[in-house]
């Protein structure tokens, strides 16, 4: 088999030990592709069957509200809690899918950034009784983008600082207006991330390795995902973090005419 392909590759020095690579090369995307093409076909047919059980359950909590007996079928919320974070799951794996294939599309509308903190932290506040969220500095200002995707940046950056801080129960998002920039800070006081570690979490399913952030569940995808929609949007995603004290995401943005 070799020597066909010996004549293909010209490398002077060392001909086999280049086959070796462009066979090895060729086969790893091979099966990153096979991978991308099972994830984004699994996260689909995932999908449906999840939203007819999401319609399901709810259709059954009204009618057990209508019938008065709700309060007998504790199971249910319970039931539904889990069934939107599959649904979550799914809806990440799908994003990844598309960002792999550079099909993520992205709205071009006016956001109105102090709104859309204080809508996201208004909702995880509502989810989260466990932890306070405090927002500060939120003074009006007004980007162009894609809303829906701006707010899941924070949305995951806000749920991260709360599921990584099982002891702290403080959570602050805090907003800094300069002449071209905008600034977004989510703080926690939590697990913290070791330094080494710090730059590879934005990479696609990679999770801290330390025992304090072990039995925390998660698939290492959310910040892979929340880097691309920044950058899509111009902006900057950085972190500064300390062990044991905390973290802080900040999340800067290019100041642009609000459409
Ligand atoms: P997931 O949380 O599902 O594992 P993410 O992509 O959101 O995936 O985060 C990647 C990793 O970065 C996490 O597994 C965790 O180890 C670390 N991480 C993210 N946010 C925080 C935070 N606020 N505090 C400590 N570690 C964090």
């Amino acid at each position: 088999r070799l020597p066909v392909l010996v004549g293909a590759v010209v490398l002077p020095h060392q001909p086999r030990q280049a086959i070796a690579f462009v066979l090895d090369n060729s086969a790893r995307k091979e099966l990153e592709q096979r991978k991308d093409t099972f994830l984004s076909m699994a996260s689909h047919e995932l999908r449906n069957p999840l939203a007819a059980l999401k319609l399901q359950t709810s259709l059954l909590h009204r009618q057990l509200a209508r019938q008065g007996t709700l309060e007998q079928a504790p199971a249910l919320s319970s039931m539904e809690t889990q069934i939107n974070t599959l649904i979550r799951l799914v809806e990440d794996l799908l994003d990844v899918s598309k960002i792999q294939a550079g099909k993520l599309g992205y709205r071009q509308e006016r956001v109105d950034l102090d709104a859309l903190l204080h809508e996201v932290a208004d909702t995880m506040q509502q989810i989260k009784a466990t932890h306070t969220i405090v927002v500060r500095g939120a003074t009006s200002c007004s980007l162009v983008g894609d809303k829906d995707r701006l707010g899941q940046v924070f949305t995951n950056l806000l749920s991260n600082a709360i599921k990584y801080s099982p002891q702290a129960e403080t959570v602050e998002v805090e907003m800094d207006t300069a002449e071209d920039v905008v600034s977004v800070r989510v703080r926690d006081h939590g697990l913290g991330i070791p330094r080494e570690q710090c730059e590879k979490i934005f990479e696609r399913f990679y999770r801290v390795t330390s025992p304090r952030q072990k039995g925390i569940a998660g698939l290492g995808m959310g910040l892979y995902i929340v880097a691309k929609i920044v950058k899509h949007h111009k902006g900057t995603i950085t972190v500064d973090s300390e062990v044991g004290k905390g973290s802080t995401f900040t999340v800067a943005f290019p100041k642009r005419r609000a459409v």
